[in-house]
């Protein structure tokens, strides 16, 4: 069994890269993929104890793009070469993206009279991406509110005291971006998409398939099983890769690694997936 969905203390997880390799181990998982938000910081930490350790490891990254609220579309790319300057640049923009946004939201609890700095959230955050996680972290602890969900329901989420939006890029941007790196686009978690029906899903894969779509995350902590039996069918029908992940948080959400609503994630979607990120670097280098 494997996990493809993962974060990181370089986002908003709250296990170091090199400790969610060894939980992945510990649990019994014969392959993982990092996938941190908008950044590739903590790739090489954990590809390094991942091959120390003896664990078959992809470099990840997930990015959010422009999509029409209340859903929200998250590209998931994997296979990406760490040296790419077309990545490097897109995850400074992304970044940039977040330091345009984090302030206002601070200014905005500021005015609500809520005890908080952004050097708080910095210190908390620990690396570059800082997000709504660590500012929810500081609202809880300081007693503001009794849970990460609170804190989003009543602050940070779409409708909240403190929303702001950030820039994000378009998704044809996105899975241009992560093709150029090397890596293959995958669309993460569909049922975020809060689609109103079968034909509105199937609308946005085939937008997104014409602009290099490879894959689809049939397999995530949102979907029950009827919904990996319908992601599963669509990705078939549309001969996209089938992925799958718990987009384990550590313990900033309750999920374990390797485990996705009581389901686990099998190797074959692994195998498949660097099958196809070679063929197509195969390609590439002809
Ligand atoms: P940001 O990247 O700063 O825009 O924050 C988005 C992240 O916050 C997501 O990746 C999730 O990890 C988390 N998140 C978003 N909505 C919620 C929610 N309603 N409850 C808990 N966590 C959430
Ligand atoms: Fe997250
Ligand atoms: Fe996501
Ligand atoms: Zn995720």
């Amino acid at each position: 069994m494997v996990d493809l969905h993962s974060h990181s203390t370089a986002s908003d997880g709250t296990l170091a890269p090199a400790e969610v390799v060894r939980v992945a181990i510990d649990r019994g998982l014969s392959a993982l993929a990092l996938t941190d938000h908008d950044t590739i910081d903590g790739i090489a930490e954990a590809s390094a104890e991942a091959n120390r350790l003896g664990l078959d490891f992809l470099p990840g990254i997930e990015i959010s793009a422009e999509y029409p609220h209340p859903g929200t579309l998250h590209l998931l790319g994997y296979g990406i070469d760490p040296q790419s300057t077309i990545l490097r640049d897109m995850t400074k923009t992304l970044l940039a993206g977040r330091d345009n946004r984090n302030p206002k939201i601070i200014d905005k609890l500021q005015k609500l009279n809520v005890a908080i700095t952004m050097e708080e959230v910095d210190r908390e955050a620990g690396g570059n991406v800082v997000g709504r996680p660590h500012i929810a972290a500081i609202l809880v602890r300081k007693g503001y509110v009794g849970s990460i969900k609170q804190a989003f329901d009543k602050y940070l989420a779409p409708g909240g005291l403190a929303y702001f939006d950030k820039e994000r890029l378009s998704p044809g941007k996105a899975i241009g971006m992560i093709l150029e790196s090397g890596g293959l686009p995958v669309l993460a978690h569909p049922i975020q998409l809060r689609y109103e029906n079968d034909a509105q899903l199937e609308r946005v894969v085939k937008d997104l398939l014409d602009v290099g779509l490879a894959g689809i995350e049939v397999i995530h902590s949102d979907h029950d099983a009827k919904l990996v039996e319908k992601y599963s069918t669509l990705a078939e029908r549309f001969g996209l890769l089938k992925t799958g992940g718990s987009d384990f948080h550590g313990t900033n959400k309750k999920i374990e690694l390797g485990i996705a609503n009581g389901r686990r994630i099998p190797r074959q979607f692994f195998d498949d997936l660097v099958s196809a990120i070679n063929s197509r670097k195969a390609v590439a280098s002809k």
